[in-house]
C-alpha cells in the first residue's frame, strides 16, 4: 500500500474500532482465504457463570468423597443436595486463584449459594486442561478428561452426566480428588472421580452474522478450541460454521500448528482470538486479530484489534482494507 492508503485505511479502522498495526497489514487483511475464530470469548461472551453441580456416587470400591480421617463424615449421603454442595465446594476451592472464566464462574457459582469456600495450597493451573490445588490435605482436580486422566484417575463414572451437559453446549468439568497419603497408581484408596460442574456461556449476538458475511464474500469460516468436541459442534451449529471445520480440544500450544496446517496449501488465514493460549497461534497466521477485551499477550501477538469485541468487526476490517487498496494507489 502506498503511504496515503496505509493512512486512510488506519484511520477509517480507528473510527471504526478497528486498529490495524504496521504498514502491510492492510494488503494482509485484504488477501485472507480463511478466518478461524477461538470459541471463547471470542465468538461466546465468555461471560460463564454455573449452571450444573452434579455428585458421581462413588463405585462399591472406587474412590470415595471424604477421607475415613479428620475430615471424614460417616453416613454422608452419596447423592443429593449434601453430596452436590460438597461437589461445589471442592471444585470452588480449587478454582479459588484461578483467572479462567471458567474457574471464576465456579467460585462465584459457590459463593451465590452460600457455600463457605475454604482455603487451597499448591494451586496450580494446567493450561488447556483445568486446576489442581490441596484442599483439605487431598489434591482436587477440575478440569477435562485428559487432566484427570492424566492423574490416573478413572473418569467413565461421569461420562453420561459429561455427555448430557456437553450436548447441551455446556462446558463441563470434571472434579477428582486425591486423598491425602494415597499410594501411586489405581487402587480403592487412589482418586476418584466425585462429581461433574458445568458452566454456561452465551453465543454472541452477531456471531452468525459475522459467519454468514464471511461466507457471503467466499472465505472458509473455522472454529478452534480448547473445549470438548459436543460443545464446540453445538456452538459451530448455531452460528453456522460447518461441522468439517470445527477443531476442539486443541491444547494451547497446538493451535498455532492447526493455523499452519490450514496455511500449508497457500491458504491465507485470519486468527481471531482473545486468550493467552491463542498468543501463538495469532502469531502464526497471516493475520493476527485480537479483541479489545483480550489479554495483553494476545493483543501484542496480533496485527488488529477489535476495539468493540464484535466478531462482525472481522468483516469490516476486511472490507476497509479492500476497500481503502482498491480506490488509493
Ligand atoms: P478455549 O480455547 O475455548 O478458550 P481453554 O484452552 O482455555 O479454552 O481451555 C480448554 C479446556 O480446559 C476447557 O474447556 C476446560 O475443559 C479446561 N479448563 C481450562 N481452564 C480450566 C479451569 N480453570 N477450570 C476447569 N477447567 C478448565
Ligand atoms: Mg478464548
Amino acid at each position: 500500500a502506498t503511504p496515503a492508503a496505509t493512512m486512510v485505511g488506519t484511520s477509517i479502522g480507528a473510527n471504526n474500532g478497528v486498529v490495524f498495526k504496521g504498514g502491510d497489514v492492510l494488503e494482509r487483511v485484504r488477501d485472507v482465504d480463511a478466518v478461524v475464530f477461538d470459541k471463547t470469548g471470542t465468538l461466546t461472551e465468555g461471560e460463564m457463570s454455573l449452571t450444573d453441580v452434579v455428585a458421581i456416587e462413588r463405585a462399591p470400591d472406587g474412590g470415595r468423597l471424604r477421607d475415613d480421617d479428620g475430615s471424614a463424615s460417616g453416613g454422608e449421603p452419596e447423592a443429593g443436595p449434601d453430596a452436590e454442595a460438597e461437589v461445589l465446594r471442592l471444585a470452588a476451592a480449587a478454582e479459588r486463584n484461578s483467572e479462567h472464566p471458567l474457574g471464576r464462574a465456579v467460585v462465584a457459582g459457590a459463593e451465590a449459594r452460600g457455600i463457605d469456600v475454604p482455603e487451597a495450597t499448591d494451586f496450580e493451573n494446567v493450561p488447556g486442561q483445568g486446576v489442581r490445588a490441596t484442599v483439605e490435605g487431598a489434591t482436587v482436580l477440575v478440569g477435562n478428561r485428559r487432566l484427570l486422566d492424566d492423574a490416573g484417575i478413572d473418569t467413565a463414572p461421569a461420562e453420561e452426566e459429561l455427555r448430557r451437559l456437553e450436548s447441551e453446549g455446556k462446558t463441563a468439568m470434571l472434579v477428582g480428588r486425591i486423598p491425602r497419603d494415597a499410594p501411586d497408581g489405581a487402587g480403592s484408596d487412589a482418586g476418584a472421580v466425585v462429581g461433574v460442574v458445568a458452566d454456561a456461556d452465551t453465543v454472541k449476538p452477531t456471531a452468525a452474522d459475522a459467519v454468514r458475511d464471511l461466507r457471503e464474500r467466499g472465505l472458509d469460516v473455522h472454529l478452534l478450541t480448547g473445549d470438548n468436541e459436543r460443545t464446540a459442534r453445538a456452538v459451530a451449529d448455531e452460528v453456522g460454521i460447518d461441522p468439517d471445520n470445527v477443531r476442539a480440544e486443541v491444547l494451547p500450544d497446538d493451535k498455532a500448528a492447526v493455523i499452519e496446517s490450514i496455511q500449508a496449501e497457500g491458504t491465507a488465514a485470519m486468527m481471531v482470538g482473545d486468550g493467552v493460549n491463542d498468543a501463538p497461534a495469532l502469531a502464526t497466521a497471516s493475520v493476527g486479530t485480537a479483541l479489545g477485551s483480550g489479554t495483553d499477550v494476545a493483543i501484542e501477538a496480533a496485527d488488529v484489534t477489535l476495539m468493540r469485541d464484535d466478531p462482525t468487526d472481522v468483516v469490516k476490517a476486511i472490507r476497509i482494507s479492500a476497500g481503502t487498496l482498491s480506490k488509493i494507489k
